[in-house]
């Protein structure tokens, strides 16, 4: 709130989901900071304030459809899903995919998880009413654009050079173009293709 996050689903959603469970025990003193920390396989949880501006740009209503590319630690999902999304959710890391599938297993939230390379979406579960980027994209994949819902809205940080990215909030015009609206800088860790064992 203090950072200027006001629209108070976002912020109800984030006091509703307790991130110290998604983080490994030698972070649990730092859970409530507001900083990103590594996950395992080279990935890294974002920063709430992060999770709260990306969560806020997609004006998340009641029972929308939203494809999370990135899964990760899970929180965006379940922050997402608090708002009362229904999560897709894409993650091209096996072994994070794997441990954060189980995990997620536990919680009540409406999210279905799959292993793949994010920049081919879900095209037999589209379209999305919502599209939310959570790695540091070097293009706007297209597949993504294709399988947004007129009207849909995209959230991505995209790449500007090696150091940070642009904020990017895309809607789907009823002529299939995109509106596109700039929020500052960020940084993410990369968006790769394909799948990863690494
Ligand atoms: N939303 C996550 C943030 C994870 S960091 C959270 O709340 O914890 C970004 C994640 O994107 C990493 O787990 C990384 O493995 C994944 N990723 C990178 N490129 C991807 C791609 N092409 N498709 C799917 N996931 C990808």
């Amino acid at each position: 709130r203090n950072k200027g996050i006001s629209d108070e689903n976002v912020l109800n959603a984030i006091n509703t989901v307790p991130r110290h469970v998604f983080l490994d025990s030698s972070f649990l003193n730092f859970a409530y900071q507001d900083k990103a920390f590594p996950i395992g396989s080279g990935q890294t949880i974002s920063q709430p304030y992060t999770v709260a501006f990306q969560s806020s740009l997609l004006e998340i209503k009641k029972n929308m459809k939203v494809l999370e590319i990135g899964t990760g630690s899970g929180y965006q999902a379940c922050v997402l899903a608090a708002m009362g999304a229904k999560v897709f959710s894409i993650e091209r890391q096996r072994k994070l995919y794997t441990k954060t599938k189980a995990f997620l297993a536990e919680f009540p939230y409406r999210i279905k998880m799959f292993l793949g390379d994010g920049n081919k979406g879900l095209p037999t579960f589209g379209p999305f009413d919502r599209i939310i980027i959570t790695a540091a994209a070097p293009e706007i994949p297209q597949a993504l654009i294709d399988q947004l819902a007129i009207g849909g809205m995209m959230v991505i940080p995209l790449c500007e050079n090696d150091d940070h990215q642009t904020m990017l909030r895309l809607t789907k015009q009823e002529d299939g173009s995109m509106k596109r609206e700039t929020y500052g800088d960020f940084r993410f860790v990369p968006m790769l293709k394909n799948l990863g064992d690494d």
